[in-house]
């Protein structure tokens, strides 16, 4: 659920070659500000990437040809390996005439350099001319993590062991904090879907990550709360923050760094 200050999740990490999308909720919306005018025109290509396919990850799929129609467009989500069912056939669920003007899958001819949509599976894979990597989680429905250009992106799963080696020296991991301490303790099925705030930092913390960003953030939690939440996790993992819509910092990834290269930026939207 977003709030008045906040969308659902939507991060965007622009590349040298790209944009690429981690997951695509109502934060979408913000690529509305004149800041992400003049960045959506200066690339031809871009790549969406679901962890998996819950209305608050999803919402903003149906505003991706009104701002990405000049591109090559790839939405790649959990596959038939994982969730039992090819992402093309969840994604013609999402509705034709007249909730869409087409049905998802016959996208093609909304967006000037070509759509697809790819089934991720667990690993490493090539997906729009991105070396991604996935890892299947538990969830009310399954998810995945997702690592691209040194981003770790981890939400909608429980505080995982599996998660520390997946994540392991991230420049930048995006961790599920749905949860603090008490509202763990108090949660009934919400504590086996979703991670803690202190779980994220104990994750970042054995991974080395260098920025942990505290994202998919409870909308029931005031800011105070959010304060003593984002505090403890801190304790854990200094180098940590509160994801809040708009905040973006730039970074170079180990796998591709290069020489006279202007750094990637992580734009962030979160619930
Ligand atoms: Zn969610
Ligand atoms: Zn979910």
């Amino acid at each position: 659920m977003p709030t008045l200050a906040r969308q659902t999740v939507a991060h965007l990490i622009e590349t040298r070659r790209g944009l690429v999308f981690l997951d695509c909720g109502s934060g979408i919306a913000r690529l509305h500000d004149p800041m992400f005018k003049e960045m959506l025109q200066r690339h031809q290509r871009a790549l969406v990437l679901l962890s998996h396919w819950h209305q608050d990850h999803v919402q903003g799929l149906a505003a991706l040809p009104f701002f990405l129609g000049h591109m090559e467009v790839t939405v790649a989500g959990p596959g038939p390996q994982i969730t039992g069912e090819k992402a093309a056939d969840v994604l013609a669920r999402y509705g034709g005439a007249p909730l869409l003007s087409q049905p998802l899958p016959e996208w093609g001819g909304l967006f000037r350099g070509g759509f697809e949509i790819v089934d991720l599976r667990a690993g490493k894979q090539n997906v729009g001319g991105e070396k991604v990597e996935v890892i299947p989680q538990p969830h009310t429905h399954p998810s995945i993590g997702l690592r691209v250009r040194d981003v770790s992106y981890i939400t909608d799963t429980v505080e995982r062991d599996e998660s520390i080696a997946f994540a392991k020296g991230s420049a930048v991991l995006l961790h599920d904090a749905w949860l603090d301490n008490e509202g763990h303790a108090a949660a009934g099925a919400e504590a086996a879907a979703h991670s803690t705030a202190t779980g994220a930092a104990r994750i970042a913390r054995a991974a080395e990550a260098r920025q942990l960003v505290l994202t998919h953030l409870n909308p029931a939690y005031d800011v105070a709360r959010l304060e003593r939440m984002f505090l403890a996790a801190a304790a854990i993992h200094p180098a940590t923050q509160l994801a809040t819509d708009m905040a973006s910092f730039s970074f170079t990834a180990a796998d591709d760094a290069a020489p006279a290269a202007p750094p990637e930026r992580v734009e962030i939207d979160a619930e």
